[in-house]
């Protein structure tokens, strides 16, 4: 191991503190039957999602990693995780699989990301940006890629 190999993820100490949400969802503005399909899956996905680790740098890498050739991506996440299943709830590897948008955590969302013909990361959806994103509360902090979202709440 030499210096730079950090490892891709945080301990943290987190109680899950969204019950004041209801379970609710950021809503992409687009809405199409697509997304609905997706939500619907993803409500059923993170049923346990509190194991006290924080993916995010290793969301933060996949993305910086777009463009690149996937397996050394992998091989590159995987030699700096505990273990390899947080990669795929980034990354898709079947089409089934593929998501515009991953949750991490309560108000963070990060680009869905899938390997290409070429065999390089890309995006599922590359047209899809911070502004696109609609909050599902007044109280957080939502961010997408990073980045604050600029929408407002605007109510149920
Ligand atoms: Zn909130």
């Amino acid at each position: 191991m030499r210096g730079q190999k950090e490892p891709l993820y945080r301990r943290v100490n987190t109680r899950t503190h969204g019950v004041h949400h209801g379970g609710g969802e950021a809503r992409w503005a687009r809405n199409t039957k697509a997304t609905k399909t997706s939500e619907a899956v993803r409500g059923s996905m993170h049923p346990g999602h509190r194991h006290g680790l924080d993916y995010t740098p290793l969301y933060r890498f996949l993305l910086s990693k777009v463009g690149q050739d996937w397996d050394a991506v992998h091989a590159e996440a995987v030699a700096r995780l505990d273990r390899p299943d947080p990669i795929f709830e980034m990354v898709a590897l079947r089409k089934e699989d593929e998501q515009d948008y991953i949750r991490c955590g309560e108000s963070s969302y990060f680009s869905g990301l899938r390997v290409n013909a070429a065999n390089q990361l890309e995006k599922v959806a590359p047209d899809l940006t911070v502004d696109d994103m609609m909050p599902f509360c007044a109280c957080c902090t939502h961010t997408f890629n990073g980045e604050r979202f600029t929408r407002r709440f605007e109510g149920d």
